[in-house]
């Protein structure tokens, strides 16, 4: 039995930090807002794996009203998601992630990220895919206001 869930996350540039994706600092790019390290490639595969599990989203499990949760690591949200869904018998399988934005090119990064994010899940790097595109200059992602993310994961029961 598999279950597939989808995730997706979009957070505006023009924070002063790195730009986080995946885990991966991306150079050369707008750091993102958001309460927590902004790293929507996460949050975005985080939504995904609950989603699979229909185990709520990331904002019931990580509030923002929350203050432990202010900067964090999302890297470390992932991994307790995951965690929660060991708990309930679940593994993670694989994950598709499309990250939609105009700059920096992620290309160079995407072996980084693939890496990353297959520590954290547990699952062989080539059970996890990265891509990215533009948004052909169209909306707030043309405008270079932010970027979005997309996310497919599917799990299995853990036995
Ligand atoms: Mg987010």
């Amino acid at each position: 039995m598999i279950r597939t869930g989808i995730g997706y996350d979009s957070h505006r540039f023009g924070a002063e930090r790195p730009l986080i994706l995946g885990g991966v600092k991306i150079p050369g790019g707008q750091g993102l807002t958001g309460h927590s390290d902004a790293d929507a490639i996460a949050h975005a595969l985080t939504d995904a794996l609950l989603g699979a599990a229909a185990l709520g989203d990331i904002g019931a499990m990580f509030p923002d009203t929350d203050p432990q949760w202010k900067d964090a690591d999302s890297m470390r949200l992932l991994g307790l998601a995951v965690e929660r869904l060991r708990g309930a018998g679940w593994l993670p399988q694989q994950c598709d992630i499309t990250v939609i934005l105009e700059q920096p090119k992620l290309a160079p990064h995407v072996v980084a990220i693939r890496n990353s994010l297959s520590g954290v899940l547990g699952v062989p790097v080539d059970a996890v895919s990265c891509k990215a595109k533009t948004n052909e200059l169209m909306g707030f992602i043309g405008r270079g206001e932010g970027l979005a993310v997309l996310a497919v994961a599917s799990i299995a029961p853990a036995t």
